[in-house]
């Protein structure tokens, strides 16, 4: 299924209650018409599902629809039950009918043309007992850019995960109103994949220690008790979705025997995590260089040194101190195993290995490390990097450019007027704006540029291997793209613009460098703002 044809799914979800009770409005109108002597019959009925098209309308922000539901309630005040529909009120109720006909129509023509901003994800899955919930979460994943889908049973999901994996699944532990019937669903789920699916639970009625372990069993991440409201999950959603599992693990292993590697890499490749594999152990130091392993497995014995004397040379580099180790060996004895582990080590695997028990083992631990590290380098609210780690990283890509002999680019970038975005729309849509950009930067830059939030509703991005003017007309298109996205705040909807600077490295220092694209981005905001300009050398 293509982008488009996703984006009109996903908005004909939430679209679709008030629409059809639209059509419901309509269709009542028209008996009321067909025959005027039964009119007075009909009109408390058509009263009662206009009524409901304006609840629906209000809880799922269909303005026009809303506005057209209410003047109708407004005329039918002037109609009593069981009496014939006064001619002075048909005309005023017709115009109202058409109103809310146009914009039926409407919304579903501009839901085929109006998706020119896809955000390309893999989908999160909601199964949840409370619709309504269900139906308001898609509405606001959409707004950050996630493809969600709501279920109603155990086995129309089981099939859609097997046809599509999702990045995660928010699942209701009394999933359709069963006790447990939730992770149970998981538990079959789970069976069918290889890498399990990580898993946010949601529970009203238990949290009890017997139910949250068997959760957490079958891949549960998160476990909320009481149940939280929407905003929170779908912060939770975010971290489990953002950049975790986009990027494969960086698999390093050592191992011997090259048979035995080789069936590793195999085993890891099919997983889709990137392996690097090396048998002779003298070769680590390189390895760690060259590759920087998020995880390292390391087999226990190899002629001329042990696993266990390599994790304490690799734990003595301050870089790799966090890097989850596993020990891999046909060791069965338990007092080695556990020494072993006292030197650093994070976990055993025993020879022959399973290849389902490898994968999963490296997933939990992979994703450990890398949510421990996201807190030190990246910015909670964007998930970007963080201040710090943005001028670290440009140190880091000054010196390969310098190596290299290649171009770099460093850009700094401000949103327009954004106080006014606050003041009018208050702090939380603010901050919705600030995601939206991010998102919108992390779609459409490479995998290898870098991207910081600087502070406030300041970004910095490094772009490497890119000249100057490369670097200003991809800027400007972005910026172009930005500035006709539509960010909506409850039933209105506006539009954000930013400005740029642009310097392209000189052999300076990052200092320096940072200063001249500092004065770019203040001549943009000089010059009118919404605009890039490129920083004399
Ligand atoms: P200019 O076009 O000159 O950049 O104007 P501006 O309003 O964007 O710039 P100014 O520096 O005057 O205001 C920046 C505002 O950004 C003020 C501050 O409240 C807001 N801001 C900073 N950080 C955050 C944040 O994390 N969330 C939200 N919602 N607002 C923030
Ligand atoms: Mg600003
Ligand atoms: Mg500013």
């Amino acid at each position: 299924m293509n982008d488009e044809s996703q984006k009109e799914k996903l908005r004909q979800h939430f679209a679709r209650r008030v629409t059809t009770q639209a059509r419901v409005v309509l269709d009542t109108w028209q008996e009321i018409n067909k025959d005027r002597n039964l009119a007075g019959a009909l009109r408390d009925e058509f009263a009662a599902a206009t009524d409901k098209l304006v609840r629906y309308a209000q809880r799922f922000e269909m303005a026009s629809h809303a506005e057209a539901g209410t003047r109708i309630l407004e005329l039918l005040k002037d109609w009593q039950a069981n009496t014939p529909l006064d001619d002075d009120l048909e005309r005023p109720i017709q115009d109202a009918i058409e109103a809310l006909s146009r914009s039926t129509l409407r919304r579903t023509d501009q839901e085929s043309t109006e998706a020119p901003h896809q955000f390309r994800r893999t989908p999160v899955y909601i199964a949840l007992a409370n619709e309504e919930m269900a139906v308001r979460l898609i509405r606001q994943l959409e707004f950050f850019g996630f493809r969600a889908e709501a279920f109603t049973s155990a086995e129309k999901l089981i099939d859609a995960c097997a046809l599509h994996k999702p990045e995660t699944i928010l699942m209701d532990v009394n999933f359709s109103g069963v006790v447990n019937a939730g992770i149970a669903t998981i538990e079959q789920l789970q069976e069918r994949h290889d890498t399990p699916i990580p898993i946010i639970f949601m529970s009203d009625e238990d949290g009890s220690i017997e139910t949250r372990l068997r959760a957490s069993r079958c891949g549960g991440e998160e476990f909320f008790y009481p149940a939280v409201d929407p905003g929170q999950l779908i912060e939770k959603i975010e971290t489990y979705t953002h950049g975790n599992s986009v990027e494969p693990y960086k698999v390093l292993v050592l191992d011997d025997s090259r048979a035995q590697a080789k069936y590793m890499e195999t085993v890891l490749r099919k997983a889709g995590m990137t392996a690097h594999i090396i048998t002779d152990p003298l070769q680590i130091i390189y390895a760690l260089e060259e590759f920087s392993p998020e995880i390292i497995i390391l087999d226990m014995y190899m002629p001329g040194c042990t696993g266990m004397e390599i994790a304490r040379v690799i734990r003595q580099q301050d870089r790799f101190h966090s890097v989850p180790i596993i020990y891999l060996s046909a060791e069965e004895d338990v007092t080695k195993q556990l020494h072993a582990m006292s030197l650093g080590g994070d976990d055993f695997l025993t020879k022959p290995i399973d290849p389902k028990h490898l994968v999963s083992t490296i997933h939990n631990r992979g994703r450990r490390a890398r949510s421990l590290l996201a807190l030190m380098i990246r910015d909670s609210l964007t998930g970007l990097y963080n201040h710090t780690h943005t001028l670290h990283l440009l140190e880091q890509e000054i010196v390969r450019a310098r190596q290299k002999e290649q171009s770099l680019c460093f850009v700094m970038l401000d949103i327009d007027y954004f106080k006014k975005v606050n003041d009018t729309f208050g702090h939380p849509i603010g901050d919705r704006v600030l995601r939206s950009l991010s998102m919108f930067l992390k779609q459409r830059l490479r995998k290898t540029d870098h991207i910081g939030r600087y502070g406030g509703e300041e970004f910095a991005i490094i772009l490497p291997d890119t000249r100057p003017s490369d670097a200003r007309n991809v800027l400007n298109e972005i910026r172009e793209r930005f500035s006709e996205l539509l960010q909506p705040a409850g039933d209105r909807e506006f539009n954000v613009t930013f400005s740029c600077g642009v310097a392209g490295w000189n052999n300076e220092s990052s200092q320096a460098l940072c200063e001249r694209a500092d004065r770019a981005l203040y001549a943009s905001k000089e010059q009118g703002r919404n605009c890039v300009t490129l920083a004399e050398s």
